[in-house]
């Protein structure tokens, strides 16, 4: 049986090509991409495209856009049986992350993909990305899709994509899950780690949740830094603090004065590592128990993208009872250990 993929053009470096005579590169009309990649017709599966009407730079890919994406895949649900997302590269995780969230109950395939390299480009790394994509898109056994999460796929590699950073600007081997196994690997044969898959509940039915706050900040801590300036920001819901190795930070009376004054506007702290790989253990030094006394939460081994997402999808949800740090701690959607740093 032939497999129906659904791929949703966003824009990005993949959908573009070098306009020879200025050197610069133009997105190119992405219902034409059968002209570019003849071999999309040799696939197994059946291919639609469903084209944004103005192809965006990821950089201008936010909640808004997420909430289309997410719209689009709950309204074609049914018709299809993998989705497949072309992005820019630049935010993808964020918006694998968001997806992540906000698709409840999913059971087929969500890859996202772009390109370091433009589609019309003599070294492209676009082809070999979309059609591996498309493979994993409509990987099924019998009737059960083997991806039922959202998931990166990129340079011979599928990852979980609450997991993913950019890794690279430069290079082809762009994305990394460090504190994740890779799901897949592409070589001679398209493999599947099945362990490392994410599976929803039995009783989960498939819907969308679009709620998402925005009143977030993101804050990185360095040697040095006026402590002060915090309390300048305007009032948020939440704010992230991405600090020292597992969960450090200066162990000052100003810190733990300016850290409970910012609790005190009700405003939740989530407690992030500045490393890439591993993640926070509160308690393990003596310059983390300060967060124990303000009471904020471990972000564990969240990736900096899933923290900011994760938080956007809770705040204030209705769905959530409005009950932000026990839901923040849980394991949503396979983005973190919970025994971490316990
Ligand atoms: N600036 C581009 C984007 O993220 C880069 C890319 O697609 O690789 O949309």
């Amino acid at each position: 049986m032939k497999r129906k993929v659904l791929i949703i053009y966003t824009g990005g470096t993949i959908g573009m090509e070098k306009d020879y005579t200025t050197g610069s590169l133009r997105a190119f009309d992405f219902e034409h991409i059968f002209d570019k990649i003849p071999e999309m017709s040799l696939l197994e599966c059946d291919v639609s495209i469903h084209a944004f009407d103005k192809p965006l730079d990821s950089s201008d890919i936010g909640p808004e856009e997420w909430k289309i994406i997410a719209k689009i895949i709950f309204d074609k649900y049914n018709d299809f049986d993998g989705f497949l997302i072309l992005h820019g590269t630049d935010t993808m995780s964020y918006t694998a992350s968001a997806l992540s969230f906000m698709l409840n109950g999913l059971r087929k395939p969500v890859i996202l993909t772009g390109s370091q390299l433009p589609i019309g480009d003599l070294r492209t790394d676009a082809k070999e990305n979309l059609l591996t994509s498309l493979y994993y898109a409509s990987l099924y056994e019998g009737n059960e899709a083997l991806v039922q999460e959202v998931a990166i796929y990129f340079e011979y590699k599928l990852l979980r994509g609450n997991r993913t950073l950019k890794y690279s600007a430069e290079y082809f081997d762009a994305y990394k899950s460090p504190n994740y196994p890779i799901l897949g690997k592409s070589g001679v044969h398209l493999n599947i780690d099945r362990d490392a898959l994410y599976r929803t509940g039995d009783n989960e039915v498939f819907s969308i949740d679009l709620h998402l706050c925005t009143d977030i900040v993101f804050w990185r801590i360095f040697p040095g830094m006026s402590f002060q300036s915090l309390l300048h920001l305007p009032k948020t819901k939440v704010l992230i603090l991405q600090v020292f190795g597992s969960g450090t930070i200066f162990n000052s009376q100003e810190t733990e004065r300016i850290l409970k004054e910012i609790r005190n506007r009700n405003t939740e702290i989530i407690v992030l590592s500045q490393c890439i790989s591993g993640g926070i253990s509160i308690g393990k030094y003596e310059n983390s128990n300060i967060f124990h006394v303000v009471d904020a939460i471990s972000g564990k081994d969240l990736s900096a993208e899933s923290a900011i997402t994760k938080s956007m999808h809770l705040m204030d949800n209705p769905r959530y009872k409005n009950n932000f740090h026990e839901n923040f701690s849980k394991n949503l959607r396979g983005e973190l250990e919970e025994k971490f740093g316990d």
